[in-house]
């Protein structure tokens, strides 16, 4: 037999590499050919407006398309995966896009104070300090960065969309969540969840502010029926989503489990229509909380947009109830228009996500300057603090963990520690930022010892010999749970008790996702409150612990002396046999089995407080700092949107950041609260240095929500505005008639 030529051989050669790339060829030729078309789709003109982008593609999609865009397709381990499970990015859901005209998947991620579920995919999330903490910054500029980062983080790793934005106010301190929201001041949460949605969707992600309302505690979560006057909820709960609605524009809000005065908060045409969508003039889509639906035809009629993870009810039942005129063509156009609107206001089609790595020291660095930021000075004995390098020889750094990590909170805000596989459901995730290395950086010459606390005895034993004791302590809380109370667990109180009683210079560094009590108070030397602190906390709370940065930080919630002072000695409960979950809830006939009835109405947090006279352990608005400031020189300007001057002066010897506050006090005929915060500026002063400050109130927030009117009203007569550095430390104060 003839042996082949080389000439053979070449062409064999060529001929296989054409049969290898020819399909590779052809295939992206033409993928670039459909994507050059869907370039030239009219509604693909940025020229255009958000809203007439939208309107040409709806014409052009067919009812299934649309029934497509209202509904999830499953959440990663929850239920059987759906046929398109596929498509999922890894995260909590996922909404099909219409390829044929370029309208990408949406994909959505938690993201409260980080990227949720990096671990199961094999990714990377910086975890910020929680979002209470960044609420006790009082700073804009903090939230835009907190949000900016996250909508980063989220589009390198392939989503679109996020679903932080807890706006939910403390009304109640025990709720498992309060970690995952700004306090209990509607006026400073709206503000800041606001600014931080708006900087979060920059990034051209979906945003998203959560949980439309009153979802305020978690027990019983999905059979709880939350109920309060109208007025209350205009003045406090709404507020804060008012305001953050406001601000951002957000691309969704997400109704929440819990019915409101009746009606589930997925299924309720007050809070969805008439308030969001009409009074407030929300152009986003109204996203349900996961497996928060209830029914087909009220819900859509109430002015739910769309339904996550599942397609219960906005699947085939909604594609049905279509059909029969029982929900009409419009109202489905509505819920797809607002959809698409959103994804074309907020960029995601202009700017497709790219997967890339994140910037990990960049996001340190962020983590850090954010949580020094965050942890508020609560006692400084002595002036104790900050500690003296060149004369401290000997600390002992007390608390479990504290030799290598600080806890997080958990449920679906938990972010993923790096080293380790993802975090199971409610798991104690302790992160790797360690206490007692951050600590000893700082003091290389001095003999710095760890013990675990666990044997309360030995840890005083430590304490004794050691020249300051530092003890972290930690209250862990999540989703799906409220705490029995306010005591820090695991006998840490004790603990604190024993070491102090050894050496009265103890520190305390809490590290909680809400208020604790704390007995041991007039024992130790310091107490810095560092939250849930993030990837990066040690090395913050050790830079202000030896006063490289100055503490600025202020409460954004009371902590009170005791669970007995606040508005219900309990949190409410399911009644007995009951779960308060919501998979009892499938029916579509829904109903709460039981209620929680806030009857102390406006008066949240400090306002309640204040008006029934009770002492707290620290007051809303309360921080120290390593100097000291004075207030001069109030002015009223009582215009159309008040403004009040005033002067700052820093009086000590450090350069550091005031937190300036101002707070109203109505006309006795309001009938509110004695006092409300209406505004604040954060002065950034050199020693010796004194500033004037002007803060513009905006004339909403000294108005009452008149419900006979169904709106604001200024209710004319006296106003005192009053200003300093605490809700009960207000050393200026100017009264002025207001019409
Ligand atoms: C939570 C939401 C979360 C969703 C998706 C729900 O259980 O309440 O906050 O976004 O799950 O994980």
């Amino acid at each position: 037999m003839k042996r082949p030529g080389r000439f053979s051989f070449v062409l064999a050669g060529i001929l296989a590499l054409f049969v290898i790339v020819a399909p590779n060829y052809v295939r992206l030729y033409s993928e670039n050919k459909e994507d050059d078309q869907k370039q030239s789709f009219p509604w693909m003109n940025t020229r255009l407006s958000a809203d007439e982008r939208a309107g040409l593609v709806l014409k052009e999609m067919m009812l299934d398309e649309k029934i497509d865009l209202v509904h999830g397709n499953g959440m990663p381990g929850w239920r059987k995966p759906y046929p398109t499970a596929h498509l999922g990015n890894g995260g909590a859901g996922f909404v099909l896009g219409v390829p044929r005209l370029g309208i990408p998947i949406i994909q959505m991620s938690d993201a409260a104070y980080g990227v949720r579920n990096s671990g199961d995919n094999g990714r990377y999330s910086t975890a910020l300090p929680s979002n209470v903490a960044s609420a006790a910054s009082w700073d804009i500029h903090a939230a835009c960065e907190y949000g900016e980062l996250i909508g980063r983080e989220l589009r390198a790793q392939g989503y679109n969309m996020t679903l932080g934005g807890g706006a939910n106010i403390t009304r109640e301190p025990r709720n498992g969540r309060t970690f995952e929201y700004m306090g209990e001041d509607a006026i400073l949460a709206g503000t800041l969840v606001g600014n931080r949605m708006k900087c979060e969707q920059a990034q051209h992600v979906l945003g998203d502010i959560k949980h439309y309302a009153v979802n305020d505690q978690e027990s019983g979560r999905n059979e709880v029926d939350s109920i309060i006057s109208k007025r209350a909820l205009r003045e406090s709960d709404l507020l804060a989503f008012e305001i953050g609605v406001g601000i951002a524009n957000p691309a969704a809000v997400m109704c929440s489990y819990n019915s409101v005065n009746g009606n589930f908060a997925c299924e309720n045409k007050y809070l969805l229509t008439d308030v969001l969508k009409k009074a407030w003039g929300f152009k986003g889509f109204v996203v349900s909380d996961w497996a928060g639906t209830h029914s087909t035809v009220k819900a859509s009629a109430a002015g739910l947009d769309n339904e996550e993870p599942f397609d219960d009810f906005f699947g085939e039942k909604l594609k049905q109830a279509v059909q029969a005129g029982k929900v009409p063509a419009a109202e489905l156009d509505d819920h797809v228009r607002r959809i698409l609107r959103s994804e074309f206001a907020c960029g995601i089609i202009d700017y497709p996500t790219k997967k890339g790595v994140v910037d990990v020291e960049g996001g340190f660095e962020t983590a850090r300057r954010l949580a020094e930021q965050s942890a508020v000075l609560l006692k400084n004995g002595n002036g104790m603090l900050p500690l003296d390098r060149a004369r401290v020889h000997s600390i002992a750094i007390i608390g479990a963990h504290a030799d290598t990590s600080m806890i997080s909170g958990g449920g679906s805000a938990q972010v993923d520690p790096p080293g380790r596989e993802g975090a199971k459901w409610q798991e104690h995730i302790w992160f790797p930022t360690s206490p007692l290395k951050a600590v000893s950086a700082k003091v290389p010459d001095a003999n710095v010892q760890f013990d675990s606390g666990t044997n309360a005895e030995a840890a005083a034993e430590l304490a004794k010999k050691s020249e300051v004791a530092i003890v972290f302590v930690h209250q862990w809380t999540s989703e799906g749970m409220d705490l029995p109370n306010l005591s820090l667990p695991e006998s840490q109180d004790r603990l604190i008790e024993r070491v102090a009683a050894a050496n009265p210079r103890t520190i305390v560094v809490l590290e909680t996702g809400t208020a604790v009590t704390m007995p041991w108070l007039e024992k130790v030397g310091g107490v810095l409150e560092a939250w849930y602190a993030g990837s990066k906390g040690a090395d913050a709370v050790a830079n202000l612990l030896f006063g490289d940065v100055n503490p600025s930080a202020k409460l954004p919630m009371t902590f009170p002396r005791s669970e007995n002072d606040l508005p219900h000695p309990q949190v409410a409960q399911p009644l007995p046999g009951t779960k308060g979950v919501g998979e009892d809830m499938k029916t579509g006939e829904a109903k709460a089995s039981f209620s929680v009835h806030y009857d102390e109405g406006v008066k949240v947090g400090y306002k309640w407080y204040d008006a029934e006279n009770k002492a707290v352990l620290f007051p809303f608005g309360y921080g120290l700092s390593y100097t000291t400031y004075s207030y001069s020189g109030l002015k009223v300007n009582a215009g159309g949107e008040p403004t009040v001057s005033f002067t700052v002066k820093n009086t000590g010897s450090r350069a550091g950041a005031e937190i300036a506050e101002v707070y109203a006090a109505l006309p006795a005929s309001a009938g509110e609260p004695p006092k409300r915060l209406v505004g604040w500026s954060k002065v950034h002063l050199k020693p010796g240095e004194s500033r004037e400050v002007s803060v513009m109130i905006d004339p909403k927030y000294l108005s009452i929500f008149d419900e006979a009117a169904d709106g604001w009203k200024l209710v004319p007569g006296e106003y005192s505005f009053l200003v300093g550095g605490s809700s009960q430390a207000l050393p200026l104060s100017e009264k002025v008639m207001l019409k």
